[in-house]
């Protein structure tokens, strides 16, 4: 299942379940729309691998599966990728 982390790892701003902003990698590194285009050029700084958009957990399901509050945030890793 996927975590659904609350946040862009490069600008820290929040990215909830139901955002059409968040865009993520094979291994759930999350990133927001903007910094995915600007910076990062559609590609992951950790892994090299593609970001797409994230899939949205419908609300129903969210009570039962909630997203991740374990918020990551690595700048410097942001940096350097670009
Ligand atoms: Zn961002
Ligand atoms: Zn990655």
């Amino acid at each position: 299942m996927l975590q659904l982390r609350p946040n862009c790892e490069c600008c820290n701003t929040d990215l909830p379940p139901e955002s059409s902003a968040a865009r993520i990698c094979s291994f759930e590194c999350t990133f927001c729309a903007s910094c995915t285009e600007t910076v990062l050029k559609g590609r992951c700084p950790n892994c090299g691998g593609e970001l797409v958009m994230r899939p949205r957990r419908p609300a129903s399901k969210l009570q039962k599966f909630p997203a991740s509050t374990e918020r990551v945030y690595k700048p410097d890793g942001c940096r350097t990728a670009a």
